[in-house]
């Protein structure tokens, strides 16, 4: 399978690349991603013949199908990571809320988030591709709480990997705070900064692309890669648990094989509803894929008005904070599948250069034959928690912003699966404020009272973290930020 460009090509980089390539050199022309040249189609034929399959099996068809240049036993090896989840046979549990609505629960690996669905396995298959090139790779990574405590954990102990984290002082949960910072691989330096997540990704970003910067890396022997969520090695792990979960509803007896059904995905960079979207048109029957927003809520403006507008929109912080993000990397994905390269890139330079872009009323069309849109205020969270909870099921605020598309946005009788990306230990002050009204501030305080009211279980994974020692301290300004990495990869020389 090879990889093109979204935005086009440059004449400067290969017309095509292969899998390995896109993933270790994720960044294309003229800003752009790279895209599988054609998606393969599954249909119902391999549906049909994968009805009772294990959750590995058909990861490993659905790899096969896209015919990637990494050797089958790496495959075989990235996917077994799935042993570590908490129910080695079914990783990704669908729970049943009422007649038409499950919840596929992607958040049970080590570090409670659906961040791990798709880290853990391409973890495994970068370091194994830089081994096996001979060469060392540095990953820089931003993160506002997930994909940080995902990243350390998929390379810690890696030889040919090295990763620095970056994250705001004070803007995450302290699990998520104490999941970077009781880290003490020494290939990984985790680092607090003085600012706003939005400081520590764009720091990161002008990093990312310094000639000076990488030409300093070089000089002592070490590539830059980046394991954010537009790389496609993550984005491959993310379409399996759509088809998964809709055979888990046929193998229930919930629907036929054939029948469609409504996904429901909280969203951010959109990686998780691009895994919905391939796994549609690879032949997935889905009616409609509905993305769930936070008060940030451009994805609702653009699916509903077709208008991508960041020109008088500030990030506002909510208590969703991993969809706190204005730019949402993987649309242009969509974009590029729908509209083609030309148009993609035209759109996409609207939005770097005026902050803004429209699509015309027939792609607006054709983007609502695919997805539907809303958000839910904070408020509207905090309601959802309660209602849910009433009904016995504890969802996270993340999971709670679909329960409000599922009010507005289903329009047919056809099931639904609500995509959970977190689990509740990681949000519980939100929490215990929807449940109790109290107001905690301490996370362990938080877990312990949910578990309490509730009956839930802390998992040992959150348990451990409140015992174990803080082994990373340095916080430091923005202006700081290269210096930091240059210092920590001398020691490691
Ligand atoms: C990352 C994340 C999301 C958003 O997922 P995208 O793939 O970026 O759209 C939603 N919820 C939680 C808890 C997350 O960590």
């Amino acid at each position: 399978m090879n990889f093109i460009e979204t935005r086009g090509n440059d004449g400067s980089r290969p017309a095509k690349v292969t899998f390995s390539d896109a993933i270790l050199n994720p960044l294309a022309s003229f800003g752009g991603l790279y895209v599988p040249r054609d998606l393969p189609y599954l249909g119902e034929k391999f549906l049909q013949a994968h009805k009772d399959s294990s959750f590995k099996k058909i990861a490993k068809s659905i790899l096969d199908e896209y015919q990637i240049d990494i050797d089958d036993q790496v495959i075989e090896e990235a996917i077994s990571l799935y042993d570590s989840f908490d129910d080695p046979n079914c990783p990704v549990p669908l729970v049943k809320l009422n007649d038409n609505q499950f919840v596929s629960e992607l958040y049970h690996g080590p570090t409670r988030a659906f961040k791990d669905m798709a880290l853990q396995p391409f973890g495994k298959i970068l370091s194994s591709l830089a081994k096996s090139r001979n060469e060392k790779y540095l990953i820089l990574a931003a993160t506002s709480g997930d994909t940080g405590p995902a990243t350390l954990e998929t390379f810690k102990g890696d030889k040919n990997v090295f990763v620095t984290c970056l994250y705001p002082v004070g803007g995450t949960s302290d699990v998520q705070r104490l999941q970077m910072v009781t880290e003490d691989a020494n290939n990984l330096c985790v680092v607090g900064i003085n600012g706003a997540f939005d400081d520590a990704q764009s720091a990161l970003k002008t990093l990312l692309s310094s000639d000076a910067f990488q030409k300093k890396l070089s000089k002592k022997g070490i590539k830059l890669s980046a394991a954010n969520s537009v790389n496609f090695g993550r984005i491959i792990f993310q379409l399996i648990y759509h088809v998964y979960s809709y055979l888990q509803l046929v193998r229930d007896g919930e629907i036929s094989l054939g029948g469609k059904i409504y996904i429901n995905v909280p969203s951010g960079n959109f990686g998780n509803a691009l895994g919905g979207y391939y796994a549609m048109k690879m032949g997935l029957p889905i009616e409609k894929i509905l993305i769930s927003s936070n008060k940030n809520n451009v994805l609702t403006d653009l699916i509903k008005n077709g208008k991508y507008d960041l020109t008088s929109r500030e990030v506002i912080s909510t208590s969703t904070p991993a969809m706190d993000i204005l730019k949402s990397s993987n649309v242009e994905r969509v974009l590029y599948d729908l509209f083609g390269q030309d148009r993609t890139r035209q759109l996409m330079e609207k939005l770097d250069s005026i902050g803004k872009y429209e699509l015309s009323s027939n792609e607006l069309k054709k983007l609502q034959e695919i997805f539907a849109a809303d958000f839910a205020t904070d408020q509207q969270v905090k309601e959802h928690i309660q209602v849910t909870y009433k009904d016995g099921y504890l969802i996270d605020p993340h999971t709670a912003t679909c329960m409000q598309t599922e009010i507005t946005s289903r329009k047919k009788d056809y099931p639904s699966i609500i995509y959970s990306t977190a689990e509740w230990t990681k949000f519980s002050k939100t929490i215990v404020n929807a449940l109790s009204d109290e107001t905690i501030s301490s996370d362990q305080e938080a877990v312990n009272l949910i578990s309490s009211l509730t009956n839930y279980q802390v998992p040992k994974q959150i348990l451990d973290l409140f015992q174990k020692q803080q082994k990373q301290r340095s916080i430091i300004d923005k202006n700081e930020i290269e210096q930091k990495i240059l210092a920590f990869i001398e020691t490691k020389l």
